[in-house]
């Protein structure tokens, strides 16, 4: 178990044309599972791999507890990696290849062949692939080969677990099951865990805190929690959260905010001692979750905005609408049993203490 932190940590690639880590500073507590979200090329997998030594940084250090390993080889770093791509070796069982890095020179006399044996039944059991033991890995699926990736690196019992979207071709139904498998494996072990994911609910359901990553950059870090109840940033705001949260283009007028000029909503005194420290003046960003927003009649006096339902997406329980007004969109969260019809004229009704105030200039957080 460890303590992992990256100092100032810059990577580029093609002779500097493409920079995929910007003066990243981390701190990932020992024993803690941490997920590192972020889009396609946010530098996710560029991150698990100056970790583990597959790749050198530019510049900028990293620390396992107080021990620089920025310049040690892979082998010398004590981390078990599994990638999406699963690299394994094509002319061993699945049993060679659990057992291999057991086998590691570095690690002779450690394991004796008797416990080896047993360790991969242990490891191919938790991961049900026992009965694959004595295939090759061309010989299996890709979910299979993906799970065999997973058991090559929960093998042994390293000083961090660095993983890759381990889980990313795996059907819906499995990965959710592994998912509770390697959250429980990481609790009963307590081993220092970061987990590379582009799926923000996989993020949110797995991590003790998380980083969100975009462009090479940290865009916030945080307990699942805080991230999702005070995003930093319009960025996050929006990455985080399914659907994504509404953010409202909107005109300050005196102690008012506008909404698309349409619907008035007064502005909480803690955002308008921030405006003048931001030198905002006019407008603001008005974020606010589909979840948080109420379907009332268009008559009521409590509808804020009145628009149309275009589409009512059905996802079982929950249904998500898109209602319009003008040329702006809403989504609405809510049961499918009390959703409108297509078409239909609905009223939106929100409070202010749900809403997040966004600087429309620089994007980030106001309060
Ligand atoms: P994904 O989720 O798609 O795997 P990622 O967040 O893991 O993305 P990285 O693979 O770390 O992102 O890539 C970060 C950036 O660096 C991207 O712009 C990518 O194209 C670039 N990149 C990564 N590896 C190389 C390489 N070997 N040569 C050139 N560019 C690279």
């Amino acid at each position: 178990m460890a303590k992992i932190t990256l100092m100032n940590v810059s990577k580029h690639y093609k002779g500097g044309e493409i920079q995929a880590l910007k003066d990243i500073t981390l701190e990932i507590e020992d024993g803690k599972f941490f997920c590192l979200l972020g889009p396609a090329g946010a530098g996710k997998t560029t991150t698990i791999k100056l970790i583990a030594g597959i790749e050198q940084v530019d510049s900028g250090q990293i620390f396992m507890d107080d021990q620089e390993i920025t310049d040690l080889l892979p082998n010398q770093r004590d981390v078990a990696v599994a990638f999406e791509t699963y690299a394994l070796y094509p002319q061993r069982t699945v049993r060679e290849n659990l057992a291999f890095p057991l086998r590691a020179p570095i690690r002779k006399k450690e394991w004796s062949e008797e416990q080896i044996q047993r360790r991969v039944e242990e490891i191919a059991h938790l991961l049900g692939i026992h009965e694959l033991l004595d295939r090759l890995p061309r010989q299996l699926s890709g979910g299979q080969r993906q799970r065999v990736a997973l058991g090559r690196a929960l093998v042994r019992k390293p000083k961090a677990y660095l993983f890759d979207e381990p889980i990313a071709h795996l059907d819906a139904k499995l990965r959710h099951r592994m998912r509770g498998e390697l959250r429980r494996i990481q609790l009963e072990l307590g081993i220092t865990t970061i987990y590379t994911t582009p799926d923000q609910l996989e993020a949110l359901s797995l991590a003790d805190y998380m980083a969100i990553l975009n462009e090479g950059k940290i865009e916030q870090v945080g307990s699942p929690t805080e991230i999702y109840q005070r995003p930093a940033n319009v960025f996050v705001a929006r990455f985080v959260g399914d659907p994504p949260m509404n953010i409202l283009r909107s005109e300050v007028e005196g102690d008012e905010i506008s909404l698309f000029g349409l619907a008035k909503l007064s502005l909480p005194a803690a955002i308008r001692s921030k405006l003048t420290q931001a030198e905002i003046e006019k407008s603001l960003m008005v974020g606010v979750r589909p979840r948080d927003i109420r379907l009332v009649s268009p008559s009521s006096g409590e509808a804020l905005l009145r628009g149309q339902v275009k589409y009512v997406q059905v996802l079982g329980e929950t249904s998500i609408l898109t209602v319009t007004m003008d040329s702006h969109e809403v989504r609405v969260k809510m049961n499918t049993q009390d959703a409108p019809n297509r078409g239909e004229a609905v009223g939106l009704s929100f409070a202010v203490q749900d809403c997040h105030f966004f600087n429309p200039f620089t994007e980030k957080r106001l309060d």
